[in-house]
């Protein structure tokens, strides 16, 4: 007997008929005598939705109370399921963020979950019920509600399964597993039957959506086994049809790239001829690090007249008019500010890049083949991520995937 936390994302409760066949997997893993946690997103498409009643009201709101807002999609979801799963003769019951609870800090948009209270759940459980939980939201030390930042419903299962030291987490979503590149982008990307965290980590951070990177980072850190699965085939969780995320040590054969990336999620700020002196990056990434505007890459110029310099980085693109907004408070000393929201960032990802040579060459050849121009460049020990125009992003990926010959490895 196992206790297994299944969580279903937005496709997978789109509607009522999708619910029951969520609730129809959850059932037969509880016959199986496994005990069971659901945690449930928002319905496809309604997250989205909500968002766009806040955008209608103002450009830049209160973070609380679009916490309010978009945290309700869930609380929908939840209440279903455990109706769905009342109607197969399953006890069980749904639970706000509140009332578990998940605490989490102030970042309201964003936060992180600070601790969650398992008590109750395990009592519960121990009992033969199922918990249904929605995903994405908590509440904060001030009592207010919070929500994690999109796809945020990966980590709240996934740090469920590591306070009640669950046996594994299951990720139902709409893809039978992870890909060595979004599949509805190439078509010949081939699926993992084993990711290691890092890259996992490496890919989620660089766009792959399929799980929320904070997931993989919690996984990782408290060691879930954490599964990425299909809910629209005939497998439950149990059958471990999915791909496993594990540790580096369990995958034999390393290949040097193990997957591309990318996301449009971006957005880039130049700073012309802002003063080449000491402090000035302090001036300003400390305004962004206060406003939780997420800085990703950063390039500056030599000065050419050793007096002033170029400064560019990327913020995500929803960041884009309060990173403005910031930059503008922070009276910076520069000729000019100017932003391009045009811009994709397209990224390989492999662990043997650690021990390979020649991986990021084969990258900007590949796509200076297709005549992509690169405008950012940055590095890590498993990634080389690249900033060019959006348009060119499928372009690029399914070139980069072929180039690594993504697709042919046995
Ligand atoms: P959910 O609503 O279930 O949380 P998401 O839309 O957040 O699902 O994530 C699943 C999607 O992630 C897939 O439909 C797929 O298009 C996308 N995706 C991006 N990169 C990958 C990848 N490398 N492997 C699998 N799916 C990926
Ligand atoms: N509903 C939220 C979102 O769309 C959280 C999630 O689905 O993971 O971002
Ligand atoms: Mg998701």
């Amino acid at each position: 007997m196992a206790l297994i936390v299944t969580k279903f994302g937005g496709t997978s409760v789109a509607d009522v008929a999708r619910i029951e066949n969520a609730a129809d997997k959850v059932l037969r893993e509880t016959k199986a005598g496994h005990k069971v946690v659901v945690v449930v997103s928002a319905m496809s498409g309604m997250t989205n939705q909500l968002i766009g009643y806040c955008e209608a009201i103002s450009n830049i709101y209160d973070l609380r109370e679009y916490d309010a807002v978009v945290s309700s999609g869930e609380q929908i979801t939840a209440g279903l399921m455990a109706l769905a799963l009342q109607k197969r003769g399953v006890m069980a019951r749904s639970w706000l963020g509140w009332q578990i609870p998940f605490r989490t800090d102030n970042t309201h948009g964003r936060a992180r979950i600070e601790g969650i209270e398992t008590a109750e759940l395990h009592k519960r459980l121990d009992e033969g019920e199922v918990a249904v939980v929605p995903g994405f939201q908590g509440v904060t030390s001030r009592n207010r509600i919070s929500t994690l930042g999109r796809g945020g419903s990966d980590t709240s299962a996934v740090a469920l399964a590591a306070a009640l030291k669950a046996d594994r987490c299951d990720i139902y979503t709409d893809v039978n597993g992870v890909y060595t590149a979004d599949p509805r982008i190439v078509p010949q990307a081939r699926k993992l039957n084993k990711i290691s965290y890092e890259e996992m980590m490496e890919m989620a951070s660089l766009g792959a959506k399929v799980l929320q990177t904070r997931s993989v980072e919690i996984s990782m850190r408290h060691g879930v086994a954490l599964q990425v699965l299909s809910s629209f085939d005939d497998h439950i969780g149990s059958d471990l049809p999915g791909t496993l995320v594990v540790n580096e040590e369990e995958i034999m054969e390393q290949e040097v790239v193990s997957g591309i990336a990318h996301s449009r999620d971006e957005a880039k700020i130049t700073l012309l001829r802002v003063k080449d002196q000491p402090g000035v990056a302090a001036q300003v990434f400390t305004p962004m690090a206060e406003a939780a505007i997420n800085v990703d890459m950063i390039v500056q110029n030599i000065a050419a007249d050793g007096q002033t310099t170029d400064m560019t980085f990327t913020v995500g693109k929803a960041d884009l008019a309060r990173a403005l907004e910031t930059l503008e408070k922070a009276a910076i000393e520069c000729a000019e500010i100017r932003c391009d929201s045009n811009v994709a960032k397209v990224s390989v990802v492999g662990i043997g890049m650690k021990s390979h040579s020649g991986v990021a060459n084969k990258m900007f050849s590949a796509l200076a083949a297709k005549g992509i121009n690169i405008q950012v460049i940055s590095t890590s020990e498993i990634k080389v991520s690249v900033l060019i125009q959006e348009e060119y992003v499928e372009l690029a990926v399914r070139a980069l995937h072929a180039a690594y010959g993504l697709a042919d490895v046995a």
